[in-house]
């Protein structure tokens, strides 16, 4: 599947089994811009752009802790 950078708007490939089901960070290779990735069974959930800070370990974000 491709999904598109939030920052650019270029096409990131993510056409790898192991994207199939993916939550975590992909880097865009245009822009550099780190954004974390929501996929489950091929289905884009959506994409938000993570700041330098906001990659450290222990930021909540709205839907990591979705029992909260
Ligand atoms: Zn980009």
């Amino acid at each position: 599947m491709e999904i598109k950078c939030v920052t650019c708007g270029r096409a990131i490939n993510l056409d790898h089994a192991v994207f199939e089901n993916y939550f975590g960070p992909v880097k865009c290779f245009s822009c550099s811009s780190m954004m974390e990735v929501k996929i489950k069974e091929k289905v884009f959930h959506g994409a938000i752009l993570l700041t330098l800070k906001e990659q450290s370990p222990g930021v909540q974000k709205e839907y990591a802790h979705p029992n909260l």
